[in-house]
């Protein structure tokens, strides 16, 4: 095995999801650097795979001083295999400190792909996936969160977040004023028993939710702003309806506030019916 950091995915859910290739680099490499040394000693028992190596702990609050100690393990002939609690090391988890460093001191860095469940929620969500924006874990406060929402609201592409089951409703409720009439799906316990996807506008979902209390690890998925399916309008007839009754500028300002539509599509479309 040739030394270098090896960036390894371990299942999200579902034990079998780990790679053959997975499993060769865990039970070669002389070092596992993984975020908490119990649930990755755990995986390797489940695994069957050789407990007794050397793992250190690289997780949020040890990364910078860590990824120094790991580069030097390496340069020093060492393979290190990185890995999180579950799914792909890097996306809402650590690494990136330590791989960013890699690049600066030419340490050689290779990927083992597995589970990842932001492309899992997008696989069951059927929402578009030709553009995609994710956004990480929603903040915690409500403004934060309304102040994301509006700053995201406009942009042309599905927007995933990661969410938790005890905050999905706040954050609901927030959503269902900033993105009011837009299909939303909720993935959750992707790859697990009970696995769903359930899709609808915040409404919907609340509703969903209030009648079966949200459970276990999410994604939460918003459509892009123009997905005619999701408005279940035509917006040409709504429109032209709006601009025989008020000005281009608030015709415009109410099919972007009430539909979420992109601001200046709208206006091309607007000039487009008022020339007709
Ligand atoms: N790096 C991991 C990945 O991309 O697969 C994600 C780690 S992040 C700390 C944990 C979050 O990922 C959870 O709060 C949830 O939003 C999402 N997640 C992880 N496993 C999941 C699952 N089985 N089903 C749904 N969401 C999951």
């Amino acid at each position: 095995m040739k030394n270098g950091i090896y960036i390894v995915a371990t299942p999200i859910g579902n034990l079998k999801d780990i790679s053959e290739r997975a499993k060769d680099v865990l039970q070669n490499a002389d070092i596992i650097a993984c975020e908490d040394t119990r649930v990755t000693k755990k995986l390797f028992s489940l695994l069957g795979l050789n407990t007794r190596k050397k793992f250190i702990r690289l997780d949020d609050n040890t990364e910078s001083e860590q990824s120094k100690s790991i580069i030097n393990m390496v340069l020093e002939g060492k393979s290190v295999a990185q890995v999180s609690d579950a799914g792909s090391p890097l996306i809402s988890d650590p690494g990136y400190k330590l791989i960013r460093l890699c690049k600066k001191q030419n340490v050689d860095v290779f990927v083992i792909p597995g589970a990842c469940a932001l492309i899992c929620a997008l696989q069951l969500s059927g929402l578009p996936t030709n553009s995609f924006m994710f956004n990480g874990f929603i903040p915690n406060k409500d403004k934060a969160r309304k102040d994301l929402f509006e700053s995201l609201k406009n942009i042309n592409t599905t927007l995933v977040f990661y969410e938790t089951a005890n905050r999905i409703e706040k954050t609901l409720k927030i959503a269902k004023d900033i993105f009011t009439k837009r299909e939303i799906a909720v993935a959750r316990e992707i790859t697990k028993i009970f696995e769903e996807c359930i899709n609808g506008t915040a409404d919907e979902l609340l509703c969903h939710f209030e009648k079966n209390p949200p459970k276990g690890e999410m994604v939460l998925m918003i459509a892009p702003p123009n997905q005619p399916e999701a408005q279940h309008i035509d917006i040409f007839s709504v429109l032209r309806e709006k601009l025989k009754n008020t000005s281009l500028k608030s015709a415009v300002k109410e099919m972007v506030d009430e539909y979420g539509f992109n601001k200046n599509e709208i206006y091309n479309l607007a000039l487009k019916i008022k020339d007709e």
